[in-house]
């Protein structure tokens, strides 16, 4: 089992469902040729997709294309089953940071055919996230820097405030759909700058007020 830790508070959480939001930026929504949609578009990884900071990410052998995506990751603390927008943000108990690693070649094969995209974004180790911060140590996750580094050079440099869906919208849209619980977890999308990184690459990722991790890759 994976486990999601807030050190500061020494809270742990059992990690369940991962939805993630696609082309929440509207940067990154163009840099790949897509449309920015009318409403959140929403996928899920496997909570056994989840490494650790000083982990490695393991390119399957169906893939020549593997990207990396820095995203704010919203850990659930409280049951929420269609919430308001309004008390939305009662139910986040962290933020930390993670990389939604994604084979791309895969992903544009799948979408290509319209079939799912789950082998694309929910492999094992396809996951990497950090240990959590209090949702109080963080006054406003809308004005965050997010930055990822391969080998020591930046690729994505963004921030949060470019969100086209904002958090409280984001977990009243998916709690009525999915019930939130105690250790799922919202990854928000990915800022531009996304690209390729190959076996040895090395890729440091971190957010303003949250964290940040090493992450290596095979
Ligand atoms: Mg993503």
């Amino acid at each position: 089992m994976k486990i999601a830790k807030i050190p500061a508070t020494n809270q742990q959480f059992p990690i369940g469902k991962i939805v993630c939001l696609a082309r929440n930026y509207a940067e990154h929504a163009k840099e790949l040729g897509n449309e920015t949609p009318a409403g959140p578009v929403l996928f899920m990884k496997p909570a056994t997709s989840v490494i650790g900071d000083g982990d490695t990410v393991r390119i399957p052998a169906y893939s020549q294309e593997c990207h990396y995506e820095v995203e704010l990751a919203v850990l659930i603390g409280k049951t929420a089953c269609a919430v308001p927008v309004d008390s939305a943000m009662e139910h986040v108990a962290g933020y930390g940071v993670a990389i939604d690693m994604t084979l791309r070649d895969v992903q544009n094969q799948l979408k290509a055919k319209g079939l799912p995209w789950d082998i694309a974004k929910g492999f094992d180790t396809s996951c990497p996230l950090s240990g959590f911060v209090a949702a109080e140590q963080v006054p406003d996750p809308h004005n965050l820097n997010l930055k990822l580094s391969v080998n020591g050079e930046v690729r994505q440099n963004g921030c949060s405030a470019d969100m086209i869906n904002r958090i409280p919208q984001i977990i009243a849209h998916i709690s009525g759909i999915f019930t939130l619980e105690p250790g799922d977890i919202i990854l928000t999308g990915t800022p531009a700058g996304v690209g390729q990184v190959r076996s040895g690459d090395v890729m440091d990722a971190s957010i303003e007020t949250v964290g940040g991790m090493t992450v290596y890759i095979q």
